[in-house]
């Protein structure tokens, strides 16, 4: 047999024993801990304790629909289309978002306020799509929770071993940091996604521009210590103008945003 044949075929057989899954995102093998099933019953089991802890969803049908209908536009084009999405408005007043394994997103109206246009809300949805796909979110609750505790939490109805109930392990979720990469990777490969939806990635640029004005001391989503956001504006700035620089006339949406959720949340 070909000396590189044998090499691949080897590598194949380590990758399968040892959970190995190639990140769809950066085309990188990666180590995983659990099989990508378990992705949707740990996010199935933690969504309704991360809407409870963040005051549980805004009560307004319209702004819930219009949010989901943009995080399923960008989700249509995404690596990862077969998952099954969905984009929850909660009370929170901090100015967050965040994605559980599987296909759980949320978004709080602490950010809903700062944002101005659905490209903006797109690239925050966009970012979060891809910590789901590229199972950055699986990886990160494995390495800094504990995949055992997790999965005993999601196999058993009762709560898991030890003291830590779903409400505790809940509080750790909200609290997770993602590496500089991941981050990295989030922001660029959403700026793809949202263009391929249609949408205009200045709104990132916006985004990033807005967080950078704001000093959160929380540990959240969005304003880890890394990337800094003067990073980030720089670095979606340059892959714009060298990517996507012919492009024009994207879909920016300031009326709708506003109908659908400014002019809500102030009512
Ligand atoms: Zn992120």
């Amino acid at each position: 047999m070909h000396k590189n044949l044998v090499l691949l075929i080897s590598g194949l057989i380590f990758c399968l024993c040892t959970g190995c899954a190639i990140n769809p995102v950066t085309g990188e093998e990666e180590l995983m801990l659990f099989p990508e099933e378990q992705d949707i019953a740990i996010g199935r089991k933690y969504a309704p304790e991360v809407e409870k802890q963040m005051g549980g969803r805004i009560a307004n049908e319209g702004l819930q629909n219009y949010v989901d209908s943009v995080g399923q536009r960008i989700a249509r084009v995404c690596h990862k289309p077969h998952l099954e999405y969905h984009f929850v408005a909660l009370q929170d007043k901090s100015v967050n978002a965040l994605a559980l394994p599987g296909g759980y997103l949320f978004i709080t109206k602490g950010m809903l306020k700062e944002l101005t246009s659905e490209a903006q809300l797109a690239a925050i949805l966009a970012h979060e799509i891809v910590h789901v796909v590229a199972r950055d979110t699986s990886n990160v609750m494995s390495n800094q929770i504990g995949i055992d505790l997790l999965l005993s939490a999601v196999l058993s109805d009762k709560a898991p071993r030890g003291v830590l109930t779903a409400a505790d392990l809940t509080r750790q979720i909200l609290s997770l940091q993602y590496s500089r990469e991941d981050e990295e990777t989030a922001d660029l490969a959403g700026l793809d996604y949202m263009v391929l939806a249609g949408y205009d990635p200045y709104g990132m640029v916006e985004t990033m521009q807005m967080l950078q004005s704001r000093h959160e001391v929380r540990p959240i989503e969005f304003f880890s210590t890394h990337p800094s956001p003067q990073n980030r504006v720089e670095y979606l700035t340059q892959r714009i103008q060298t990517k996507y620089y012919s492009l024009a006339g994207l879909r920016i949406g300031r009326e709708d945003y506003h109908r659908a959720v400014s002019q809500q949340l102030n009512n």
